[in-house]
């Protein structure tokens, strides 16, 4: 891997970098654990540790593994015409105790109107709110799941989830360290802001001082003449959610193309999944494109299977998923990671042998890795 430092390359394998650099030292060459390093150190201590050293990016592999079945994770398909309208995805940042948590539950419950008392909302990970702009209902996505730095990771990779972040900052206690990490990282991948400025409940709110604060930061609200939405909300009050989902739409519609292919084979995201003992593999998949049917073959991560049944957040049966949807999903043989890709195939035999590559190929890097372990330990014991 280009740049690498030892220690990036110890971490992936997970050993000690003091031991990568000694065994190098004793190969006569000196590195420090930061500095990058060149193909040919990495070779020689890969010759040393009986690994196959990898040029190539998992990434790249999973791409070539996907194109040699004439697929691609990535790209809508079809004429500008066959190009819809999807909701925006959002996921909500901020400081810790800012109010994140008690927001996403607001937002999920204040539009959760037609349940029947008893009916029992399920927990997936992601869900869809509708807000009244204009006079049109417009959906919105939330992905609501402590997981989501997942999303930060697969960013680097170049693969989006978020379109729009909701960066929450409380009244009381204003910008915080993690409100400025939050700001950069939205920043750095593009992603517009909406700021809800949470806890105006509190009589020591000071909403005017956090739009100060931000402004520092290059985050100017519209009404200071800059380009970004401020709403003061109260989460615990449920004030203004109105407005903030209103905020949303409006920030999309300004400054996003959100279109899909919804006429296609579906791809996207795995938000979250867990092994039920009912019901088994239980993934939350976020559809970026494309629209997922019952009966779909899949593949997501080194699961696959038919799509056996498909529930919306409500806990309600649907058979189709379009563009921006999340669904939980029954029928795959395997938990996928968050934050790993689904891809829809032609059959279940073709959604088999990817996931069986995926995994001999996890498997493989794991002994590799294990073989990796214990050579250096002997090395440090001897
Ligand atoms: P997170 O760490 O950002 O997810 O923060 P939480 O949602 O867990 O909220 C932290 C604390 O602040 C909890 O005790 C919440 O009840 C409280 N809280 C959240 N929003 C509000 C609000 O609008 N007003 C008041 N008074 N308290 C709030
Ligand atoms: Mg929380």
């Amino acid at each position: 891997p280009r740049g690498a430092s030892l220690t990036d390359f110890a971490e992936r394998i997970g050993v000690d970098v003091s031991s990568l650099v000694q065994m190098l030292f004793s190969l006569g060459e000196m590195v420090t654990a930061t500095e990058s390093v060149n193909d040919e150190t990495f070779e020689l201590l890969g010759e040393e540790l009986n690994y196959v050293v990898q040029v190539v990016s998992p990434e790249d592999e999973d791409r070539e593994l996907l194109e040699s079945f004439d697929l691609e994770f990535g790209e809508d398909e079809g004429d500008e015409a066959d190009l819809a309208i999807r909701p925006p995805v959002v996921t909500v940042m901020g400081h810790v105790d800012h109010g994140k948590t008690k927001l996403l539950d607001a937002l999920r419950n204040a539009n959760v109107v037609d349940k029947e008392a008893g009916g029992i909302t399920q927990h997936i990970g992601a869900y869809q709110v509708t807000a009244e702009v204009d006079g049109n209902d417009r959906r919105i996505t939330f992905i609501d799941t402590p997981g989501h730095e997942a999303f930060t990771a697969m960013r680097a990779r170049g693969a989006q989830a978020t379109d729009i972040a909701i960066l929450v900052v409380a009244a009381d206690d204003g910008v915080m360290p993690q409100t400025v990490e939050a700001l950069n990282h939205a920043k750095a991948a593009g992603v517009p802001i909406v700021v809800a400025v949470n806890k105006i409940d509190k009589p020591e709110a000071d909403p005017t001082k956090v739009r100060g604060q931000l402004t520092e930061y290059g985050l100017v609200p519209e009404e200071y003449g800059g380009d970004a939405m401020f709403v003061d909300v109260s989460a615990k009050s449920e004030l203004n959610l109105d407005k903030l989902l209103e905020a949303v739409i409006l920030t999309a519609d300004a400054s996003l193309d959100l279109r899909a292919n919804p006429n296609q084979d579906a791809q996207g995201l795995v938000v979250e999944a867990h092994l039920d003992r009912g019901r088994g593999p239980v993934a939350t998949v976020l559809v970026q494109r494309g629209t997922l049917r019952v009966g779909d073959s899949i593949v997501a991560g080194a699961g696959y299977g038919r799509v056996r049944a498909m529930l919306d957040e409500h806990g309600d049966t649907i058979t189709e998923a379009d563009p921006s949807r999340p669904a939980m999903v029954l029928g795959l043989t395997a938990v996928p990671g968050a934050g790993q890709t689904f891809i829809v195939v032609e059959d279940d035999r073709m959604a088999r042998q990817i996931a069986e590559k995926r995994e001999s190929r996890e498997r493989a890097a794991m002994q590799a890795k294990r073989r990796v372990r214990r050579t250096l330990e002997d090395f440090m014991a001897s």
